[in-house]
């Protein structure tokens, strides 16, 4: 892990938590983690977003995100929310492309590039998520698709705009399975994005994205995987929900 990059372990809760147990979370989440240079990011469903604004409000390193937005600013969409309304609630981050979203709910490259946009229109870093199904890494594709991912969904940005943007790795045979990358694959994945971004900007630019790992991360695995030169934290599903090993694995970034 590099010391000039933002660390962030980020939490992704799904579609878990009542609003009394999302509360709960969160306050202990905060009783038991130490003040840290990483910055903890919560990415609650929309019901939560504004009692855990309210816990984190204040707390030095903390931070609130979405799990999605809509690639509209407002109008005749029932049932979507915006990056303004995320905006207003609190959000300083919203996870974009997330494989979930890809696989249920059809989400393409073309349509995240314009949820990117608003995003960063208003004012929400997006953690943009990229990652193979097994079948590619299987057919030594999964470079291919990464590099594929980030083009369409990411790369028509200007360099001021893309310096607001966390990627994170997830590889899908790794999500909820129990399965997790290697370090070693972790690593080598990790450098052909940063190696994609400085061709696209520049060097500098490269150098300080962070690029986060996320698929059955652990607190027994973290500590390893965050060790590689280019991991720079975690997004974190299962392990996220609980506070001990979340806080853990925070400890371990
Ligand atoms: C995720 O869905 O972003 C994720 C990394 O999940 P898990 O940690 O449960 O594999």
């Amino acid at each position: 892990m590099n010391k000039k990059r933002n660390r962030i372990v980020a939490g992704n809760w799904k579609m878990n938590m009542t609003y009394e147990d999302g509360r709960d979370l969160a306050m202990a989440i905060i009783d038991q983690l130490q003040p840290s240079e990483t910055k903890v990011v919560l990415c609650t469903p929309y019901i939560h977003l504004r009692s855990v604004a309210n816990i984190v409000n204040g707390i030095s390193n903390m931070f609130l995100g979405a799990q999605n937005c809509h690639e509209a600013e407002n109008g005749a969409y029932t049932g979507e929310i915006s990056a303004p309304m995320l905006k207003s609630v609190g959000a300083h981050y919203v996870i974009l492309g997330h494989s979930e979203r890809r696989e249920f709910f059809g989400e393409t490259d073309e349509l995240l590039a314009r949820k990117v946009d608003q995003a960063l229109q208003h004012g929400l870093k997006p953690i943009f998520c990229v990652g193979e199904k097994l079948e590619v890494r299987e057919a030594g594709k999964h470079e291919e698709l990464v590099a594929q991912q980030l083009r369409n969904g990411l790369f028509h940005l200007k360099p001021e705009q893309f310096r607001e943007v966390v990627i994170a790795y997830e590889p899908v045979w790794a999500i909820g399975t129990g399965k997790t990358a290697s370090p070693e694959q972790a690593q080598e994945m990790h450098r052909h994005i940063r190696a994609l971004v400085a061709k696209k900007y520049k060097q500098e630019v490269a150098d300080m994205t962070s690029i986060l790992y996320g698929g059955s991360c652990k607190p027994s695995n973290a500590v390893e995987l965050f060790s590689q030169p280019d991991v720079d934290g975690g997004l974190i599903g299962g392990a996220s929900l609980q506070a001990g090993d979340f806080v853990a694995i925070i400890q371990s970034a």
